[in-house]
C-alpha cells in the first residue's frame, strides 16, 4: 500500500476530524472515486420518560448510581407492559438501552416478592456474563444474580440453585442441564416470574427453530410445577418481531419498536473498490459433469473471505478495507471493521499493521483482530483496549454483534454485505458517540449481490428490514426436541398443542421408530440413555486449536468449518500469527499446529452430489419445471491448493482423505427441456457452462428474497440429472431439514429469477466476473462458465413461467 497520509495518532480517544471531511480524504486516495452513493443519517434526540410509578425507590436509585437518571420512552413503555404480565418483545437499535427494559420489571419483581425468581437467556456465556455485572453492580439486597453455564464449577451450582434468584444462561444449558435436572430445580421454576431472551432475533433458521422447543419444554416443566413465567425478549431491529416471538415462544407477544433513544448522526457511504488493470487468467481444470457450490453450515467461517482464486477484476474488498483501516487508524480515528470470515479479519488487520509499520514503525500494534473463536480473556483485553484507546483499530467478524458492549466508535468499515439490511443496521449502529458525528462505509465484495447493492441504494436505505426466520415444524427439529420433553416428563395430548404443527405425526414416528412407547396416561421414552440432541448441531462439535509444541489451546473452530480450515496441511491464522496444522483428529475434535510462516495460503475444494428425495411442489410450465422438494446432498472435502501469496500462482493441489458429510434438505430446482436451449442458441458443449453460471447468480441474488446469505445455500447444476432426465440447476438450503429458505426462493421463483437476468445482463464485464456469475466458493473453480449462455437459459425460464 501507498504510505498513509498521516503520521501522527492522537492519544487516546478523543474527538476524531468530522466524517464527511474523512470520507473526503479517503475518497481521494485513487484515481476514480470509489464512493457510489452517500445517505445521512440525521441525529436523533432521545425522549426520556418518568420513572413508572410501580418501580421501587431503591431500584431507582440503584441505576441512578449507575448514571440512569430517567428511562427512555421505549425503555418505560415496555417495561410497563411486562409488569403488568404482558410478554413483550422490545426491538429496537444497537445501544437502546433494551437491558432497562428487562431489568426494571425483574428486579422490581423480585424486591416485591422474596420469593421470586428470574431466568435470563443469552445466546452466547459472554453476554451472560456481561449481564450478571451489570445485574451485580445494582447490589440489591437478596437477589444474588449468578451466571449458570457450562463454566460453572460444579461446587458452586449447587448453591446457584438453591439461592440465586436472578439465574443467567444459555439455551444450551436450559437445554442439557436445567431442563434434565428439573426436579432439583423445582423450587426456582415453581417460583419463576420472568423469563428473559436477550438478543433474540440471533435464535432464527434452525438453531432458532430448536430454541422454540427448548422454550415450550421450559414452560412445560413451569406449568407442572404451577408457574406461568412472564416472557420479556430483547431484540435488535428486525421486520414484524411480535410474530418471530410469538413463533420463539409459542406465546402472544406485544412488540415495542419505537427507538426513544438518542443517536449521533451517521454519513454512511457505498464503496466500490476500483476495476483492477486486466490479466491474463490462470489455467482452468478439466470440467466435471455436475458442477456444485456446497454449502457448508455454519457457513460463514467457511468463506475465505478472499477472492484470490477468481480472475479478479475488482480490487478485493479485503485489501481496501484494510487500506480503510491503516487511513483511519492514522488519522487516529477509532474504527471498528466487520469481515464477514475469521480468515478475512485475520488478514485485514495483518495488512492493516503492516502498512502503518510502514509508515511508522509501531504504530502497526494499535490494530488488532477480534473473533468468536478466541477465548474469554483475550476477547475481553482487546475489548478493554479499545474502549480505553490503546488499541484504535480492530477487525472482527460478526461475534461483535451478539451484544458485547462496544458502541460508540468513530468509524465502522463493513466489508461485505452481511447478508441482511438487519444485520448492517446493526453492524453500522456501532458508530456514534451520543451527539457525534460518525462515519460507516460498506465496501463491496466483488459478488452481484454487492454488486447491486452499491447501485441500487434504495434497496438498502428505502427498504424495511428483514423479518427473522424460524421454523419450528421442521420435523428435523421437532421430533428430537419432543424426545427430550418425553424423557423429562411423559408427553400427554394436552402437549402436542403446546409443540404445534406437526407434533402428532412426529410423535406417530418416534412411537413406529420404538422411541416411545403409548400408555393410556401418555407417551413414554423407551430407553435408558438420553436422546443427543445438539442445539447448534448441524456443524458437529467445536474442534480444538492446539499448538504441538506447548500444548497450548489457541482457540476453537466449529465442527462444520473445520474440514475446510483445519485439514492437515492448511495454513490457519490467529491472532495474525500463521500456523500449520499437522494433524486433524476428528474423534478427538482437535488440531494440532505449529507456528510457521509459509508464503502460501491454503484453499480447501469439495464435491457435492444431489439426489431427490420427494417433490412437494411443481409448476409445469411446457419446457420449463420448477419443483420444490426434499434432496439429499452430499459433499466431501477432496482437496486443497497451495497458492502463493504474493501472486495468487497455484503451487499445487493436494488431495485429502476426509469423511463425506450427508445432508437431507429442501431445494428449489428448475429443469430446461434441451430443444428450447437449442431454440436460445445454446450450443449443446456450452449448457453446462450456461446452467453454472445462471446457479452461481442465482444463489448470489437469492438474499434479496430470503433472509439468508448465500453461505446458508447450495447449489448444483447439470446438463443431465439422473433424476430429472434433463438439464437442471438446483439450490438448496445448507441446513438439515431446511430453514424456509429454499420454499421462499420456490414462491418467489419469477422475482427471484428475473433479478438474477437483470444481474448478469448488467454487469459491464464480458465474459464473467465475481459480480455477476462467479462464485467465491465454487467447487469446481468457477468452471465451466458462460455468461452470455446464462442469459439466455433464464430468458427461456422467465419466458415460460408464470410471473
Ligand atoms: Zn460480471
Ligand atoms: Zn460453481
Amino acid at each position: 500500500m501507498e504510505s498513509s497520509s498521516a503520521a501522527t495518532v492522537s492519544a487516546g480517544p478523543g474527538p476524531g476530524p468530522a466524517p464527511v471531511d474523512l470520507l473526503r480524504r479517503l475518497r481521494a486516495r485513487g484515481a476514480a472515486d470509489p464512493v457510489t452513493h452517500v445517505e445521512r443519517v440525521p441525529a436523533r434526540a432521545g425522549v426520556p420518560a418518568p420513572w413508572p410509578s410501580w418501580a421501587p425507590t431503591e431500584l431507582r436509585a440503584a441505576f441512578a448510581r449507575r448514571g440512569v437518571v430517567a428511562p427512555w420512552q421505549h425503555q418505560a413503555e415496555a417495561a410497563t407492559l411486562a409488569y403488568e404480565g404482558q410478554h413483550v418483545v422490545v426491538a429496537t437499535g444497537t445501544a437502546s438501552g433494551k437491558s432497562l427494559a428487562y431489568q426494571l420489571p425483574a428486579l422490581a419483581t423480585l424486591l416485591a416478592d422474596p420469593r421470586a425468581t428470574v431466568l435470563y437467556l443469552a445466546p452466547t456465556k459472554a453476554l451472560a456474563a456481561d449481564q450478571l455485572r451489570a445485574v451485580a453492580t445494582l447490589e440489591l439486597e437478596g437477589v444474588r444474580p449468578a451466571c449458570y453455564d457450562g463454566d460453572t464449577p460444579r461446587t458452586e451450582r449447587e448453591w446457584i440453585r438453591r439461592h440465586s434468584r436472578f439465574v443467567l444462561t444459555n439455551p444450551d444449558m436450559l437445554h442439557h442441564g436445567i431442563l434434565p435436572g428439573h426436579a432439583q430445580w423445582s423450587g426456582f421454576l415453581r417460583r419463576l416470574a420472568y423469563v428473559v431472551i436477550d438478543e433474540c432475533h440471533t435464535y432464527r433458521g434452525v438453531f432458532g427453530s430448536h430454541v422454540a422447543h427448548v422454550l415450550r419444554r421450559l414452560r412445560r416443566q413451569c406449568a407442572r410445577f404451577g408457574a406461568t413465567p412472564v416472557f420479556v425478549l430483547a431484540s435488535a431491529t428486525s421486520g414484524d418481531p411480535a410474530t418471530a416471538a410469538g413463533r420463539l415462544t409459542g406465546l402472544p407477544v406485544t412488540a415495542v419498536t419505537e427507538d426513544a433513544s438518542p443517536r449521533g448522526g451517521v454519513t454512511f457511504a457505498l464503496w466500490e473498490p476500483p476495476l483492477l488493470p486486466p490479466e491474463s487468467s490462470s489455467s482452468s481444470p478439466v470440467p466435471p459433469q455436475a458442477t456444485g457450490d456446497g454449502s457448508s453450515p455454519p457457513a460463514p467461517s467457511q468463506a475465505t473471505g478472499d477472492h484470490d482464486e477468481l480472475r479478479q477484476v475488482r480490487r478485493s474488498a479485503l485489501r481496501e478495507t484494510a487500506d480503510l483501516l491503516a487511513d483511519t487508524v492514522a488519522e487516529g480515528v477509532r474504527t471498528l471493521a466487520f469481515v464477514r470470515s475469521r480468515k478475512g479479519a485475520e488478514v485485514v488487520a495483518a495488512n492493516a499493521r503492516r502498512a502503518l509499520d510502514d509508515a511508522v514503525p509501531g504504530l502497526g500494534d494499535r490494530v488488532a483482530a477480534y473473533r468468536g473463536g478466541y477465548l474469554r480473556e483475550e476477547r475481553r483485553e482487546l475489548e478493554r483496549a479499545l474502549l480505553h484507546g490503546d488499541l484504535l483499530g480492530l477487525a472482527s467478524t460478526n461475534a461483535l454483534e451478539l451484544g458485547v458492549d462496544l458502541v460508540g466508535l468513530d468509524a465502522v468499515l463493513i466489508c461485505g454485505y452481511p447478508g441482511t439490511r438487519a444485520s448492517l443496521w446493526q453492524q453500522a449502529g456501532r458508530a456514534g458517540r451520543s451527539g457525534q458525528e460518525a462515519l460507516a462505509v460498506l465496501v463491496a465484495r466483488d459478488d452481484p449481490l454487492d454488486t447491486y447493492l452499491v447501485h441500487h441504494p434504495e434497496a438498502i436505505f428505502g427498504a424495511p428490514v428483514e423479518a427473522t426466520v424460524l421454523d419450528p415444524a421442521n420435523p428435523y427439529v421437532l421430533a428430537p426436541q419432543l424426545a427430550c420433553a418425553a424423557v423429562e416428563a411423559p408427553l400427554t395430548p394436552a402437549d402436542l398443542a403446546l409443540f404445534g404443527e406437526g407434533a402428532k405425526e412426529a410423535v406417530d414416528e418416534l412411537v413406529a421408530a420404538g422411541a416411545l412407547r403409548q400408555r393410556p396416561t401418555g407417551w413414554y421414552w423407551r430407553h435408558r440413555e438420553r436422546p443427543e440432541v445438539d442445539l447448534r448441531g448441524e456443524g458437529g462439535a467445536p474442534v480444538a486449536v492446539v499448538e504441538s509444541s506447548t500444548g497450548r489451546l489457541l482457540g476453537t473452530v466449529d465442527g462444520g468449518s473445520s474440514h475446510f480450515l483445519l485439514h492437515s496441511g492448511a495454513v490457519y491464522l490467529h491472532q495474525g500469527v500463521s500456523y500449520v496444522v499437522d494433524q486433524l483428529d476428528l474423534a478427538d475434535g482437535c488440531a494440532l499446529v505449529r507456528a510457521e510462516e509459509p508464503d502460501w495460503s491454503t484453499h480447501a475444494r469439495d464435491v457435492t452430489d444431489l439426489s431427490v428425495v420427494s417433490v412437494r411442489s411443481y409448476v409445469d410450465a411446457g419446457p420449463v419445471g420448477m419443483f420444490l422438494g426434499e434432496v439429499d446432498v452430499t459433499s466431501q472435502v477432496v482437496s486443497y491448493q497451495r497458492r502463493r501469496i504474493a501472486t495468487g500462482e497455484v503451487i499445487d493441489t493436494r488431495p485429502l482423505d476426509l469423511p463425506t458429510r450427508e445432508l437431507r434438505t429442501v431445494a428449489v430446482w428448475f429443469t430446461l427441456s434441451p430443444q428450447s436451449l437449442a431454440l436460445a442458441g445454446v450450443q449443446p458443449a456450452d449448457v453446462p457452462g450456461a446452467l453454472h453460471a445462471a446457479e452461481h447468480a442465482a444463489i448470489g441474488l437469492l438474499p434479496l428474497m430470503a433472509t439468508c446469505d448465500r453461505w446458508d445455500i447450495g447449489g448444483l447444476s447439470t446438463a443431465l440429472h439422473p433424476d430429472t432426465e434433463a438439464p437442471t440447476v438446483f439450490v438448496y438450503d445448507g441446513h438439515p431439514g431446511g430453514a424456509g429458505f429454499a420454499e421462499r426462493a420456490y414462491g418467489t421463483a419469477a422475482a427471484w429469477l428475473r433479478a438474477t437476468r437483470d444481474a448478469i445482463a448488467e454487469c459491464g464485464c464480458e465474459t464473467g466476473c465475481p459480480s455477476c456469475v462467479q462464485s467465491p466458493k465454487c467447487g469446481n473453480g468457477n468452471n465451466p462458465l458462460s455468461k452470455p449462455d446464462a442469459i439466455r437459459v433464464l430468458d427461456v425460464v422467465l419466458t415460460n413461467l408464470p410471473a
